[in-house]
């Protein structure tokens, strides 16, 4: 663990296994934090670290990320504050003012599919993949029966495994085939749930068709788990150039892949936060959703705009969409919890398609920031008050210090350090100012009530 005088290698056997304040005095000889970097790291926050211990290995601190609540949005005719977890500036507000523009055409519409998830069991050294294929899907039956016996939560809570496919693929190690196992997973995101019908069924599997399985796992290209959802911007708030120019920016990400991945990293700015919000698993969605982009072949936007007869703006988005209401840090994660409160949602379907309609209004509010006045001036402030806490100005000082650099258009950290090196002469010169302006006058006064 250790080499030289002080120094350390990262070879900490049983790190998990220390206790927290162990952990943490350990992790500041290796990295030379210094008292007031660990003592950042020791605050407890929301998710105190005996929770966090719980949740995942070797914690050292908790991350947090500000929670803001989204405005304004109408999914289904119903109205919804929509907690969102982000770090970028600007999202937030983008969601809620793309919701405001909406509602006046009702609002975000939506549909989902069942929420049935894929499992995956890979089958290796399978002599003959069409005569496996054909008898994994006449043996369904015998299958779900070894499912149905399982005494489950899910199977409780109305869902299970719905449906048996089959598909064969030609690798460098000789054919595969791949069971799917169609699993209804409820409430639930699923990956649990779903390995572990895997994993029971995969011996029945390799015993029908004389081959190995290597892989028992869950698909994270969720696609029949789709939310679909639609809005209306209507031509008298946007203005018929501004449509144009919203649809010129689409025809743009349709086309070209470099543009379609900045165009969807757009969406998953709300959807992520919805995700990140609630608990959930945003590495599985974002899989999911990538994959699905390119799913033709072609990396393409998720979403798509038209115009309706009227001349309106219509925008839909599809997409692959997992979430869960139990499960994962959903009902642990104690702002998670709130965060759902705060959703009050009847079920998992309805969590996606509100994180889904948040997808489409963030998607929306960029195609129009870009297409009015260009993001990096709509950015500008926001930008410019980050890049003065960058350079290390305190939340009192960023506003000046953001304003002067707009004023002369050098928007940089390195200017952002220079004008906060005036402001704070400036505020120091203020005040010994006003100390001086103080003494002279309790001298004057003194040397008055003498006189008299
Ligand atoms: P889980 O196993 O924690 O919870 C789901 C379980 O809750 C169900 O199996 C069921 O027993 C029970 N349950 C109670 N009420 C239910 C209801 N109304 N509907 C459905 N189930 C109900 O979690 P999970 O959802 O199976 O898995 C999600 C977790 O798995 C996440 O933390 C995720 O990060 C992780 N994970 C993801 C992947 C992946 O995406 N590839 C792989 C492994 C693990």
């Amino acid at each position: 663990m250790f080499f030289g005088e002080n120094k350390m290698t990262s070879e900490i056997p049983k790190f998990y296994a220390v206790p927290m304040k162990k952990r943490l005095a350990l992790l500041r000889r290796f990295a030379g934090l210094s008292k007031k970097e660990l003592e950042t790291l020791s605050h407890n926050s929301a998710l105190e670290h005996k929770l966090a211990d719980m949740m995942i290995e070797n914690v050292v601190g908790t991350m947090q990320i500000p929670l803001g609540v989204a405005t304004h949005f109408k999914v289904n005719g119903r109205d919804y504050l929509v907690p969102m977890a982000i770090e970028e500036s600007s999202v937030v507000a983008a969601a809620s003012h793309a919701a405001k523009l909406a509602r006046s055409a009702n609002g975000f519409k939506t549909e989902s599919t069942e929420p049935h998830m894929i499992g995956q069991i890979q089958l290796m050294g399978v002599k003959n993949p069409a005569a496996a294929k054909r008898k994994i899907l006449a043996k369904k039956g015998e299958i779900k029966n070894l499912v149905e016996n399982q005494d489950s939560m899910l199977k409780k809570a109305g869902g299970g495994l719905k449906d048996v496919e089959v598909r064969t693929l030609k690798s460098r190690r000789g054919n595969i085939v791949v069971a799917h196992l169609i699993v209804d997973v409820r409430d639930a995101m699923g990956a649990n749930a779903v390995n572990s019908y895997c994993e029971l069924i995969a011996p029945y599997l390799e015993e029908i068709t004389g081959g190995r399985s290597v892989l028992k796992i869950i698909s994270n290209l969720a696609v029949k788990r789709m939310v679909k959802v639609n809005a209306t911007w209507k031509k008298e708030l946007l203005g018929e150039d501004l449509i144009e120019g919203i649809l010129d920016a689409y025809e743009f990400a349709s086309v070209d892949p470099y543009r379609a991945a900045t165009h969807n990293k757009g969406i998953m700015n709300g959807v992520d936060s919805v995700i990140i919000a609630t608990g959930n698993d945003w590495r599985a969605v974002e899989s999911g959703a990538h994959a699905y982009a390119s799913i033709s072949g072609k990396y393409i936007p998720l979403t798509s705009y038209e115009k309706n007869k009227r001349g309106d703006l219509v925008g839909k988005l599809e997409m692959p969409l997992a979430l869960g209401l139990v499960g994962g840090a959903t009902r642990i994660h104690p702002v998670a919890r709130i965060a759902l409160k705060i959703l009050d949602v009847k079920n998992a379907n309805e969590l996606a398609e509100v994180a889904a309609s948040v997808g489409l209004a963030n998607n929306f509010a960029a195609l129009r920031a870009m297409a009015k006045e260009g993001i990096r001036k709509g950015h500008m402030k926001l930008h410019a008050h980050n890049i003065a806490m960058i350079a290390g100005a305190h939340p009192d000082e960023a506003d000046i210090v953001a304003k002067r650099m707009i004023d002369e258009g050098d928007i940089t950290a390195g200017r952002a350090q220079i004008i906060l090196h005036h402001v704070r002469k400036e505020q120091r010169k203020k005040k010994i100012k006003s100390i001086v302006k103080k003494v002279k006058k309790k001298i004057k006064r003194k040397r008055g009530n003498k006189r008299r």
